[in-house]
């Protein structure tokens, strides 16, 4: 079982270093390489001086740590807001190193933050942060280094600024330096649904483990943005019923199923809160929504939404994380117990970094694929790496999260010890 005191159990850090050690030790990995692995490769804090609409000055403080170089560029999301850690920044790059590895691209890990809310500040004033951030990381990013792409409060709009920034220092447009960028600036067809896909593509996999029919799961999504309204959209428009859904204004449950276009139109044409859609069910909030009763629960908002005190609330099979890092490392345990069968987030939602290198490979060749080439790729890719994760839980006997990072924790170790250490 991973081991994390209960009063650091919503710390991220800490809960994917207790997963790592467990993983570690079943592996019986070298010391040395386990001391290797278990820190990141570098981290980087920037002051970032903005000068806001009123005309004051402000500073953000933003981050970027590279968490691992071992299999190629790192890769990882910006994250703009204000609950923003190094210590969750750390989670995140480590986590990325794993996910890259569990579908076996060649990148390693990073992740980056800027603490402020993008609610609360003008276009100008994110473009403004963007552009500084960007500005003080000029050196340590690039696409033979470390390819930034959006995630929480950041979007298409800001890997464009970006792009434009990091270019300008270089003095030659280098679209591969960022992923996730708008489809006319080198973006990839399918990246914007990439996520949502692969959360379906890994729920169609347990399906077919489990002997469930699409048709008779009823699916809870909570979180409305990239992931979680790609993934409702698609799922939909599949054959699955979404009987719950939520956002950060609220939920709602409906047994008898949303109509996720309409509601899509909701949110994002008719700009309305979600808790406010007239052909909703109950109102609830984002959290009491993951306990009502369906077959399959996709957390795909924030982190430390199903820990040790409510776990044994979950009603779901099968639980696929779209989020990174929604369960803690406690409630693992008790997940496992109840025998939900647990698609880990650095497989669930690998499929945004799968496209995202995808557009990589596209930016750098200079020739653009189909969305249908993109989707049939990513599909070949999420139904190995799901096969690869179950068997190697079976043949180990453990969870399938264990299995994950003891496959992407392997991965990783045998190309280092290939690499050697540079000295
Ligand atoms: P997003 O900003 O587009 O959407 C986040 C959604 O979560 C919004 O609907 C927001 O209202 C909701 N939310 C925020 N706080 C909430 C709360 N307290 N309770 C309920 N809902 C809340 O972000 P996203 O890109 O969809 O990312 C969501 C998660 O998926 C994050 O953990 C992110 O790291 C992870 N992820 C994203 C991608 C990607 O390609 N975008 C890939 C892999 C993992």
């Amino acid at each position: 079982m991973a081991l994390v005191a209960a009063h650091n159990e919503l710390n991220v850090y800490e809960s994917a270093e207790a997963r790592f050690e467990v993983a570690v030790k079943r592996l019986g990995l070298e010391e040395g390489l386990y001391k290797y692995l278990r820190y990141p490769n570098k981290e980087i804090t920037v002051y970032i001086p903005v000068t806001m609409d009123s005309g004051h000055l402000e500073v953000f403080i933003g981050y970027r740590v590279h968490h691992s170089i071992v299999r190629g560029p790192c890769k990882g999301g910006i994250r703009f807001a204000p609950d923003v850690t190094l210590d969750e920044v750390r989670a995140l790059a480590a986590w990325m190193t794993w996910k890259c590895a569990v579908v076996n691209i060649p990148f390693g890990g990073a992740k980056g933050g800027v603490i402020c809310d993008p609610s609360k500040l003008s276009m100008n004033e994110k473009e403004r942060i963007t552009r500084r951030y960007t500005a003080e990381l000029s050196e340590w990013i690039g696409p033979e280094r470390d390819v930034p792409a959006p995630d929480l409060g950041t979007n298409e709009q800001t890997m464009a600024w970006v792009m434009d920034t990091y270019s300008m220092h270089v003095r030659h447009t280098t679209t591969a330096v960022v992923t996730g960028k708008p489809l006319d600036l080198g973006g990839s067809h399918g990246r914007k649904e990439a996520t949502g896909r692969g959360v379906m593509i890994s729920c169609d996999k347990a399906l077919a483990k489990l002997g469930m029919k699409r048709e008779t799961c009823r699916v809870i999504v909570q979180g409305f943005g990239n992931v979680g309204s790609m993934a409702a959209m698609l799922m939909h428009g599949a054959g699955y019923k979404i009987v719950g859904v939520a956002d950060i204004h609220g939920g709602l449950y409906n047994e008898k199923g949303f109509d996720i276009p309409a509601l899509i139109d909701w949110v994002y044409a008719k700009c309305k809160p979600l808790p406010e859609f007239p052909a909703g069910g109950a109102k609830m909030t984002a959290q009491e929504v993951l306990f009502q009763p369906c077959d399959i629960l996709v957390p795909a908002a924030i982190e430390n939404q199903i820990t040790s005190q409510n776990a044994h609330r979950v009603h779901a099979r099968i639980l696929c994380e779209g989020a990174n890092g929604p369960t803690t490392a406690p409630a693992d345990a008790l997940l496992e117990k109840k025998g939900v069968f647990v698609i880990p987030d650095i497989l669930g939602n690998a499929g945004g970094v799968t496209v995202s290198y995808f557009e990589w490979v596209q930016d750098r060749q200079g020739f653009f694929w189909r969305e249908d080439e993109v989707n049939q790729r990513l599909k070949e890719v999420m139904e190995r790496s799901f096969d690869e994760v179950v068997r190697y839980a079976e043949t180990h006997g453990v969870n399938n999260r264990i299995a994950a990072y003891m496959l992407a924790i392997d991965r990783v170790a045998f190309a280092l010890k290939l690499r050697g250490i540079y000295a």
